[in-house]
């Protein structure tokens, strides 16, 4: 069997000892949500982040917009919690309904406050190989890797999936990381072929139980960031973890492996944003 890398124990370990660590500061680190519309995912997604602050002692406000909100309306309250000494990050829960522009309104985010790490300068501190505020997915798989003792440098990393939040810094992350990184999507021929040559496999495509068990190199690490919900109601990743688990050497869980990185990461973030604001070293 292999070696479950799991994401629920490690943020638990990660978020009491970040509670420690910021109880002494002069004020807590603040975190604002805005949540634009009722998706019930993103509702539920923006509950557990509440929670969590709450829990380590941060700050948390969230901001409740209804879904016909203008854009001019939601910048002028980014705007507004740009201002505001006592918010360290700002995340604008995403997806936002169409007629809103993401990129314009994750523009006009502060970068210092940037926690999210979608901002055009975060991820060009990250393309530079000058991380500060890292997307928070890909973060959390770094940290889950590192945890594990799972050796990088001259692995071949195989990414399947290119979006800003999570593919595309992921792919830098390991590549920074001194992997030989291949990064799939969805007009790559023969992703299979790739998967097989992989030492580390990390799928974020968005489709149920993509990734098959006789794609996976023998002991290869498999990381499995997605989550899709099945008619039946069951969750599953993008990888058929039944079939990987007989191959792999190591390997997330859905739910319970990346997931909860995400939300302990978003935490790390704010209070690396907020250390840098208070003039702590962190
Ligand atoms: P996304 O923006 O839809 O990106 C999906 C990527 O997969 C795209 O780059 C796409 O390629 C690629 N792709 C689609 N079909 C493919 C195929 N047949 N072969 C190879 N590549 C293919 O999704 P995302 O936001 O990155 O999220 C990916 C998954 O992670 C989703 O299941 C999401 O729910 C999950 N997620 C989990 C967490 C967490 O905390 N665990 C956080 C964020 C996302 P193109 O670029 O060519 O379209």
């Amino acid at each position: 069997m292999p070696e479950i890398l799991d994401g629920r124990v490690l943020s638990k370990k990660l978020n009491k000892a970040l509670k420690v660590r910021v109880a002494s500061w002069p004020r807590p680190p603040g975190l604002a949500v805005i949540l634009v519309g009722r998706d019930p995912a993103s509702e539920v997604y923006v509950h557990r982040k509440g929670v969590v602050a709450g829990r380590i002692g941060f700050l948390h406000r969230q901001i409740d917009l209804p879904s016909d909100v203008s854009e001019q309306e939601l910048l002028d309250v980014v705007h507004g919690l740009n201002q505001d000494d006592a918010i360290d990050g700002i995340l604008v829960q995403l997806p936002l309904p169409k007629h809103l522009d993401s990129l314009a309104v994750m523009a006009a985010i502060d970068p210092a406050k940037d926690v999210d790490g979608f901002t055009a300068a975060s991820a060009g501190c990250l393309a530079q190989g000058r991380p500060h505020l890292v997307p928070c997915t890909p973060k959390g798989v770094m940290v889950l890797l590192e945890e594990a003792g799972v050796a990088l440098s001259g692995k071949h990393a195989v990414v399947i999936g290119r979006s800003n939040i999570v593919g595309r810094p992921m792919a830098q992350l390991l590549e920074q990381a001194n992997c030989t990184v291949t990064v799939c999507h969805s007009r790559t021929q023969d992703v299979e072929e790739h998967v097989r040559r992989a030492d580390i496999v990390v799928a974020a495509v968005g489709r149920p139980e993509f990734v098959r068990g006789d794609w996976v190199k023998p002991g290869a690490v498999v990381i499995d960031v997605g989550i899709n919900r099945l008619e039946d109601g069951r969750l599953v990743g993008d990888v058929h973890t039944a079939e990987a688990s007989e191959v792999a050497s190591a390997i997330t869980p859905v739910p319970g492996g990346v997931g909860p990185m995400t939300i302990a990461m978003l935490m790390a973030n704010t209070a690396l944003a907020s250390a840098h604001r208070q003039g702590l070293d962190g």
